[in-house]
C-alpha cells in the first residue's frame, strides 16, 4: 500500500515509517497538514494515518475536513490521544475511516489498516450493471437478474467492451481489434455474425435489445451502464 503518515512526534513518526517501510509498505510520512496537502496532491495514497493533535495552526480534523472537501477518497486512520473520546467522535463524523487510541501496539495499527484497506477495495465492485443485464468482471460471466446468461468467450468480450463503452458509437474496427489479436484473423463480417447472436441471446434471455447499428460508422450500447 502506498501510505501517508501525518504526526508531528518525530520518534513515533519515524517509528512508524520504518515500520511500515519494512513490511513491504511505501510511505510518505510528514508532520504537519500542511505537508500532508501537497504529498496528497502529488502522490496517489491508499491510506492516511493521521494524528489529530497537529501544529501548525491546522490539526488533524481541519487536515481531513479539507482532504474530503477536496475529494480525497482513501480511508483515514486517526491517531488520538488517550480517553480523548470527543477527538474520536469528531473524527469519524469528519471523515475519518477508523482509529487507534495512544499507545498503540504497532500489530494493533497495521490490523486495522489492512482491514480498511480491504474494505475500501471493496467499494468499487468489479460489477457492472446496465438495467436486469449484470457483468461480473472477475468471473468474466454475465447475468440477467440472477440468471446467468449462455454467451461464449467471444460474445462475453464483445458485451463486455460495447458497455464499457456505453453510449458512444463503437466503431467494427475497434471491436475487432479487442477480440482478435492477429490481423489477419480480422473479418468484418465475423462481429456482424458475433453481434447478431449476442443480440439474439440478450433477447431471448434478457428481454432487452441494448445494442444499436450505426450505420456505417458501428454499434451503440444505448444504455447507461454502471
Ligand atoms: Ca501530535
Amino acid at each position: 500500500m502506498k501510505i501517508l503518515i501525518v504526526e508531528d512526534e518525530q520518534l513515533l513518526r519515524h517509528h512508524l515509517n520504518v515500520r511500515l517501510s519494512d513490511i513491504g509498505h511505501i510511505v510518505s510520512a510528514v508532520a504537519t497538514a500542511k505537508e500532508a496537502l501537497q504529498q496528497a496532491i502529488a502522490n496517489n495514497y491508499d491510506i492516511a494515518i493521521i494524528d489529530i493533535g497537529l501544529p501548525g495552526g491546522t490539526d488533524g480534523l481541519e487536515l481531513i475536513r479539507q482532504l474530503r472537501a477536496n475529494d480525497y477518497t482513501f480511508p483515514i486512520l486517526i491517531l488520538t490521544a488517550r480517553g480523548s473520546w470527543q477527538d474520536k467522535v469528531e473524527g469519524l463524523s469528519t471523515g475519518a475511516d477508523d482509529y487507534v487510541v495512544k499507545p498503540f501496539q504497532f500489530e494493533e495499527l497495521e490490523a486495522r489498516l489492512n482491514v480498511l484497506n480491504r474494505r475500501a477495495s471493496g467499494i468499487v465492485q468489479p460489477i457492472l450493471t446496465a438495467g436486469n443485464l449484470r457483468l461480473d468482471l472477475n468471473r468474466k460471466r454475465a447475468f440477467c437478474g440472477d440468471n446467468p446468461l449462455q454467451l461464449t468467450a467471444y460474445e462475453y468480450r464483445l458485451l463486455e467492451y460495447l458497455m464499457r463503452h456505453h453510449q458512444q458509437v463503437v466503431e467494427k474496427e475497434r471491436l475487432m481489434e479487442q477480440l482478435y489479436k492477429d490481423e489477419e484473423e480480422r473479418d468484418s463480417n465475423v462481429i456482424e455474425v458475433l453481434v447478431g447472436r449476442l443480440r439474439r441471446k440478450l433477447e431471448t434471455q434478457c428481454g432487452i435489445q441494448p445494442i444499436e447499428t450505426v450505420r456505417g460508422q458501428g454499434y451503440l450500447f444505448k444504455e447507461p451502464c454502471h
